[in-house]
């Protein structure tokens, strides 16, 4: 008989997580494979969700590991950051250790199915192309007509919540994600500043070895967090909050109300994260 995999990887944050509560509930015959890729730079609440996930799956969340390091990549791509034009990080620390996981069962015949946590309401988001022939991929909550207020819902329902990073951070990925606003900067200073202070340390030997990318566009770390810029980040902050609440007809009794840092900032969250490191 043809031998199958039935795969569901994990981000850390709230849409992969709803796809898992979902599965279990829906699909409880099925014998999914959790896993998580571990970047190493991951943030201290992305752990202990995965962890309380785990509990309500009943299953291991198994995690992928990097055979090489962020440094190490840094080192080769020459101190460069990544960045969203040139994202090496995805591909080394994300999609490769996939790769590795995966390629002898696709190369010998297995049919590999990915189930990827790509909502009803994101139209224009393509998702995550199958790369290679015996892999098959499907979107369990874009089938099932499941939104973000609907994500929000299976994650209240279940009890397993929402990561504890969303109070300051719209985002999972690693802590110095260049996808990151600047209010999440200054937020992930006032939370972790020794994660902000290495992303400090990553940025100033970047930039003396050249790199055109500072982690935040038009300007350094440094400059960011001096006290006078990070009072006009915050009122900056606050006005658009202000101006989004006026314009923006509450419905009780949606869950959609809520706000977060891309809604405030009008970003098309397809356009400003990535599949693999944001779901
Ligand atoms: S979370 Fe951001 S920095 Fe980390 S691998 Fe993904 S795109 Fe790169």
């Amino acid at each position: 008989m043809k031998k199958e995999r039935h795969i569901l990887g994990l981000s850390g944050g709230r849409d992969s997580a709803a796809l898992a509560v979902f599965m279990r509930q829906n699909r409880p015959e099925l014998p999914l494979e959790y896993f998580f890729t571990d970047t190493g730079k991951e943030l201290p609440e992305v752990y202990s969700f995965l962890d309380k996930l785990e509990g309500f799956l009943g299953r291991p969340i198994q995690r992928l590991n990097p055979d090489r390091d962020f440094d190490f990549w840094l080192d080769e791509y020459g101190n460069f950051l990544p960045s969203p034009r040139t994202r090496w990080c995805t591909r080394q620390l994300k999609l490769r250790p996939l790769e590795h996981w995966l390629r002898g069962d696709l190369d010998t015949g297995t049919t590999v199915h990915s189930y990827v946590a790509i909502r009803a309401d994101e139209p224009s988001r393509e998702g995550y192309q199958a790369t290679h022939p015996n892999m098959l991929v499907h979107f369990p909550l874009r089938e099932a007509g499941i939104d973000r207020a609907g994500v929000l819902e299976i994650l209240d329902l279940s009890d397993v919540g929402e990561p504890e990073y969303y109070k300051w951070r719209s985002r999972s990925g690693c802590t110095f994600c260049f996808y990151q606003q600047k209010i999440e900067w200054v937020r992930l200073f006032e939370h972790h500043p020794e994660r902000f202070a290495e992303a400090v340390d990553y940025e100033k030997t970047a930039l003396k070895d050249g790199s055109p990318f500072t982690w935040s566009q038009g300007e350094s770390l440094t400059e960011l967090i001096a006290p006078a810029r990070v009072g006009q980040i915050k009122a900056d902050y606050e006005k658009r909050r202000e101006r989004l609440r006026r314009n923006r007809r509450i419905n009780p009794l949606s869950a959609n109300n809520a706000e977060t840092v891309d809604d405030i900032y009008g970003i098309d969250e397809a356009s400003s994260s990535c599949v693999i490191c944001h779901k």
